[in-house]
């Protein structure tokens, strides 16, 4: 049995730091509350966290411009069916953006910021979304790099330089990934504490907003525990759990960080190392899943404009629920993968039923909380996508061959 343990440590030390970290964090947050540290101590105490977050967001760059100029290059070159699909997908999903910024286009500005965000000069790559701070402008960065990839595909052999340096940077990177996530424990510990001791009273928090907290969390376990599991089974017929353990390690950062776009690094990591996903799959879809597919905003966003209605008296009716359905979820796919985005594209939801957007300060007090759980659904949404498109797209990826046999066959 012993051995059995040693075993089962060896293999799963990492995951099994993380989860500790996140308990000790907890346990020590709620602890030190009792000392009341001043806001300088409280601080310092945050530092090691955010080192934690500067290291995360430090790999998001190179990793998504070097995977997707590769991979969308290997795409053009190969002209397989998955870059068809996701061309499309992407034409649609930026139909529906410009929708909803048209929705959002209070001081007529908001189109413009689109084009903006997806035509980026260099220095404003790491740019604000309206109204968040210290946001990664990750759909810019996306669309100039599969612009790149497709132009270096055109260029025959004279690209092929370019793809090898980005093929280079990326396995750096994953090998930077790798050394990183052993500091990530102990990061994680401090980010958590740290932010329990940022928080404000819990027993200042009234009743109401506790069952709207209530519900969030259990549209979230059902979602992400069900509903989603559910679909990767009916389309792969494989263990969903397995594919989930497969990924707890990013859970846990998305649990930290409360970023889809810093865990991405890991995320990646896992669904290589872990799930055996892929690499072009991953590349794809995880950074693109990051920026537009949040089903957990989604749903956190739907039940927040219906808490603030009721809080208002306001009788909603099918209509109107239908209504929040569907711009929650628009406004989702508008939201950055940053901490408390979906706070700002709320805006959107609210203003479509006519209710007051001031009243968003109401769930402010539970948001950071809420926040860690729906970006775990985001995560592992983004997640799942990929496995399911890699099973989708297998049997292209193996008529393809590997990526080295198809550098290797370039005209
Ligand atoms: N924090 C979320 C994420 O990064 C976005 C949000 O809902 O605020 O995925």
């Amino acid at each position: 049995i012993l051995a059995r343990i040693k075993d089962v440590c060896k293999r799963n030390g990492l995951l099994i730091l993380s989860v500790l970290s996140v308990t000790i964090g907890c346990l020590l947050g709620f602890f030190l509350r009792t000392r009341r540290l001043s806001q300088q101590e409280i601080s310092y105490f945050q530092f090691p966290g955010e080192l934690l977050m500067r290291m995360l967001k430090m790999l998001i760059l190179p990793l998504v411009v070097s995977s997707k100029n590769h991979f969308v290059f290997f795409q053009y070159r190969t002209r397989s069916i998955p870059i068809i699909k996701s061309n499309k997908a992407s034409a649609e999903s930026t139909t529906r953006r410009i929708i909803i910024y048209g929705v959002q286009d209070e001081n007529g500005s908001n189109v413009q910021n689109f084009a903006l965000d997806i035509t980026p000069p260099p220095e404003v790559i790491y740019k604000s979304e309206p109204g968040a701070s210290d946001g990664m402008n990750v759909l810019g960065i996306v669309i100039f790099s599969a612009t790149m990839g497709i132009m270096l595909g055109r260029m025959g052999n004279s690209g092929v330089p370019l793809v090898s340096f980005c093929q280079c940077l990326n396995e750096s990177v994953m090998k930077i990934v790798a050394v990183a996530v052993w500091y990530f424990p102990f990061g994680i510990v401090f980010l958590i504490a740290g932010k329990i001791l940022e928080m404000d009273d819990p027993s200042a928090i009234g009743k109401k907003l506790g069952f709207y907290a209530i519900t969030v969390v259990c549209g979230l376990v059902v979602h992400g525990l069900f509903i989603l599991p559910m679909m990767y089974f009916f389309i792969t017929k494989k263990n969903p759990i397995v594919f989930i353990r497969g990924i707890l390690q990013a859970l846990l950062i998305a649990l930290a960080t409360s970023s889809s776009s810093a865990t991405l690094p890991i995320t990646f990591k896992c669904l290589l190392e872990n799930n055996h996903v892929d690499r072009r799959i991953a590349r794809f879809v995880l950074p693109v899943g990051a920026t537009i597919n949040m089903d957990g905003t989604a749903l956190y966003e739907a039940v927040a404009a219906i808490f603030i209605a009721q809080v208002n008296n306001y009788e909603l009716d099918f209509g109107q629920i239908i209504t929040i359905s569907i711009t929650a979820t628009a406004a989702s796919i508008g939201a950055a993968g940053i901490p408390q985005a979906g706070l700002v594209t709320m805006v959107i939801v609210l203003t479509s039923v006519g209710l007051p957007t001031d009243d968003i300060t109401l769930i402010i007090a539970v948001d950071w909380a809420l926040d860690r759980f729906r970006t775990m659904i985001n995560v592992l949404g983004d997640a799942l996508a990929a496995g399911i498109m890699a099973h989708i797209c297998r049997k292209e990826f193996i008529k393809d061959g590997d990526e080295v046999t198809t550098l290797g066959s370039i005209p």
